[in-house]
């Protein structure tokens, strides 16, 4: 009765959370590197949930769930993302994305280092560690997969498979949707994971293979999208037929300069669009899922078609927008906080009827009482 209590109380609390808001995001001011000189005047300030930054000789505000200022560790990062790993495990479909411009900290953020491990490192360790506590068994299994301009590689493909990086050599793999509406992507690698060694031996050798294939290393990557996929399967106890399966996206997009400024030619031109139609695609899936639209445009890039199944009605989406603190890079830095200004402002009061708003506040204070009753129960 306990373990069945506990469940009912685990899947209240995660209900709560999906009510709470589909979209979520955050913002991650990077430090200043040591080849970077700080000025005094810096335009860049922030408080917990506020961003300030002196533009044009005028003040601009902007507002996030949760702001990371300079000081913030990789630790304190992953502690406010914790609850959104709860949902996961509760059946909810989760995509977590690193978006900003190249070098403001994205994959340190995603991947991190040895010493500063990021937020995949740490997520793949909670999961495990999380299951033995749990009562429901679970299974893992992980994929991971890179997106440059609009064809998808496998990461955890064995030798043989296609590795090449040119375009023309197409390592295209097929993305397909099953009867019950999940993506398939065809033909790519899915390994079981049992524990954390084995998940993190993959996931390293997925991140070697994405950054020794590129002609250029720093350079492809950040001008590619990283996806790394956790296919969650809870058994549950002996009265459930079924495993229940969610899924995890833990994305490193890529870098969102704006072309002109970089000056970009050629292949670099190319690679800077297939980048920019893809993060905008990505928008306007977000803003059309937010308005509860019934067409919602996934179809428009590969990214959002790969993310089909896991954007949309139950799921949650965690946006962290990367921005540097410098002077140089002020004009980035407002766009990027533009972009998730809106991903934000659309669940905003304005866009959310006051009937929703009533609704949904009754709908989280029952769970609330509910949660509350079974604790005492308990
Ligand atoms: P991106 O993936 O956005 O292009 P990187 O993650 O490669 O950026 O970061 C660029 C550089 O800044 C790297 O040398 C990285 O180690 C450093 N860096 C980024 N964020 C932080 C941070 N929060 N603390 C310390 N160093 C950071
Ligand atoms: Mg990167």
């Amino acid at each position: 009765k306990q373990r069945m209590l506990d469940r009912k109380r685990r899947e209240a609390l995660s209900k709560i959370f999906i009510i709470k808001g589909s979209v979520t995001v955050f913002c991650r001011i990077r430090p200043f590197v040591l080849a970077e000189k700080k000025k005094i005047s810096e335009p860049v300030s922030a408080g917990s949930e506020r961003v300030r930054v002196k533009y044009g000789g005028t003040m601009k505000y902007f507002e996030f769930d949760k702001v990371f200022t300079e000081e913030a560790n990789q630790e304190s990062v992953f502690v406010e993302i914790e609850p959104i790993l709860r949902s996961v495990m509760n059946g909810h479909n989760v995509c977590v994305f690193a978006y900003g411009q190249t070098g403001t900290g994205k994959t340190f953020t995603m991947d991190g280092t040895n010493e500063h491990p990021g937020i995949i490192p740490r997520t793949l360790e909670h999961l495990f560690h999380q299951a033995c506590t749990d009562n429901s068994s679970y299974t893992f299994s992980m994929s991971m997969l890179e997106v440059y301009m609009g064809n998808l590689r496998d990461l955890l493909a064995p030798r043989q498979k296609c590795r090449a990086y040119e375009p023309m050599k197409k390592c295209n793999l097929n993305i397909q949707t099953d009867p019950k509406g999940l993506i398939e992507i065809e033909g790519l690698t899915e390994v079981k994971v049992s524990d954390y060694a084995i998940a993190k031996w993959w996931y390293n050798k997925g991140r070697r293979f994405r950054s020794t294939s590129g002609t250029n290393v720093n350079e492809a990557s950040s001008r590619s999208h990283c996806l790394t996929r956790i296919n969650i399967f809870r058994h549950g106890d002996a009265s459930e037929a079924k495993s229940q399966l969610s899924r995890l996206w833990m994305v490193d997009l890529g870098g969102s300069e704006r072309l002109l400024k970089t000056g970009a030619k050629g292949l670099t031109l190319d690679e800077g669009r297939a980048i920019n139609l893809s993060l905008s695609a990505l928008a306007d899936v977000i803003a059309a899922l937010k308005r509860r639209k019934c067409h919602v445009p996934y179809r428009n890039s590969k990214l959002t078609q790969i993310l089909k199944d896991s954007l949309g009605d139950g799921s949650k989406a965690l946006m962290l927008v990367h921005i540097k603190p410098s002077e140089e890079d002020v004009c980035e830095t407002i766009s990027s906080l533009n972009f998730a200004k809106r991903t934000r402002a659309i669940m905003s009061n304005k866009e959310v009827s006051m009937e929703l708003k009533k609704q949904r506040e009754k709908q989280i204070t029952e769970l609330e009482e509910e949660v509350k009753e079974t604790e005492k129960q308990i």
